[in-house]
C-alpha cells in the first residue's frame, strides 16, 4: 500500500512526525496506534498526499508510485489517491444528499463532474454502488438523507463509497471513535472481511489498543512522532504497551 521512508513533518518548533519509516504491504491489514498528538493522523494526511512533508531525505510511495519527495508532494498523487479509500471519524458524508448519492460521488474520479452533478451517473456504476451498499449491509437506506442515518450506517457508507470508487487500500482515521461498541465492532468487522476477502489493504488508527490487537495483523505504535514499535499483534497486551510507553500508557490512551 505504502512505503513511508524517514518522514518528518514540523509544524513550527514541533515534530509531528520525526523520521519515520513504514512498509505496508498489499493485502495487510495494520493498525496505527498512539497516544492523542503522536503523529497519527499526520501519517495518514501525508501518504494521501493531503499535506507535503518535510524536504529533505524522506519520501513517500503509494503502490509504487512516488507522491512525496523532497517536501513536495508529487504530480502522481491523484492516480494514487484514487487508489485509497479515506475514511474518517466524523464519517463526511454530504448530510443533504441521499446514501446512494454519496456512494456515487466515489465514480466522480471517472467521469466528467458535470454529470455527476446532474444525476447522469452510467447504470453500471448505478449497479455498482447499490452492490457496495449490499456488500456493506445498509442497502435499505440507500435513499434516506445521510444525516438522517446512524453513525455505524453512515460509516459504512463511506466504506461503500470507497469501494465504488475502486480502491485498493482503506486508510481510516479513527473510524470507530464516534460509535457506540456494538456499531464499532460491527465496523471494525467489515475493515476485516474487505481485507481478508477483497485483499485491500487496511491502515486505521485507533484509540482502543484491545480492537487493534484484536482485529488487525499487525501494529505500529507511535509516540511524539516516533516508531516505537512495528510488528505483529499478537503476543502484545496491556502489560507489554506499558514496557514500550512507559508508566504514562494508561493516561495516554
Ligand atoms: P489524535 O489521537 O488526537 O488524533 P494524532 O496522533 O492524530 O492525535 P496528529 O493530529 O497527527 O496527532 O498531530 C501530531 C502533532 O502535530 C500534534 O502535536 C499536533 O498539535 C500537531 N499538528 C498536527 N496538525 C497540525 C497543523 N496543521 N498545524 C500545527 N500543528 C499541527
Ligand atoms: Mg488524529
Amino acid at each position: 500500500v505504502a512505503s513511508v521512508r524517514d518522514v518528518s513533518k514540523t509544524f513550527g518548533a514541533r515534530k509531528a512526525l520525526n523520521g519515520v519509516s513504514v512498509e505496508v504491504g498489499a493485502g495487510e491489514m495494520v493498525a496505527l496506534i498512539g497516544p492523542s498528538g503522536s503523529g497519527k493522523s499526520t501519517l495518514l494526511r501525508s501518504i494521501t498526499g493531503l499535506q507535503s512533508i518535510d524536504p529533505g531525505k524522506g519520501s513517500i510511495a503509494v503502490f509504487g508510485e512516488v507522491v512525496q519527495k523532497d517536501g513536495r508532494v508529487t504530480g502522481k498523487v491523484r492516480a494514487a489517491r484514487q487508489k485509497l479509500g479515506m475514511i474518517f471519524q466524523q464519517f463526511n458524508l454530504v448530510g443533504r444528499l441521499s446514501l446512494f448519492s454519496n456512494v456515487m460521488l466515489g465514480c466522480l474520479g471517472r467521469i466528467p463532474a458535470w454529470k455527476g452533478t446532474l444525476g447522469l451517473w452510467p447504470s453500471a456504476d448505478k449497479l455498482k454502488a447499490m452492490e457496495a451498499l449490499h456488500r456493506v449491509g445498509v442497502a435499505d437506506y440507500a435513499a434516506q438523507r445521510a444525516n438522517t442515518l446512524s453513525g455505524g450506517q453512515q460509516q459504512r457508507g463511506a466504506i461503500a463509497r470507497a469501494l465504488v470508487q475502486g480502491a485498493r487500500a482503506i486508510l481510516a482515521d479513527e473510524p470507530v471513535a464516534s460509535l457506540d461498541p456494538v456499531s464499532a465492532r460491527k465496523v471494525m468487522e467489515l475493515l476485516v472481511e474487505l481485507n481478508q476477502r477483497d485483499g485491500l489493504g487496511v491502515i486505521v488508527t485507533l484509540h482502543q489498543v484491545d480492537y487493534a490487537i484484536r482485529y488487525c495483523d499487525r501494529v505500529v505504535a507511535l509516540q511524539a512522532g516516533k516508531v516505537v514499535y512495528d510488528g505483529p499483534s499478537t503476543g502484545l497486551d496491556t502489560k507489554r504497551l506499558i514496557e514500550i510507553y512507559g508508566p504514562e500508557f494508561e493516561d495516554a490512551f
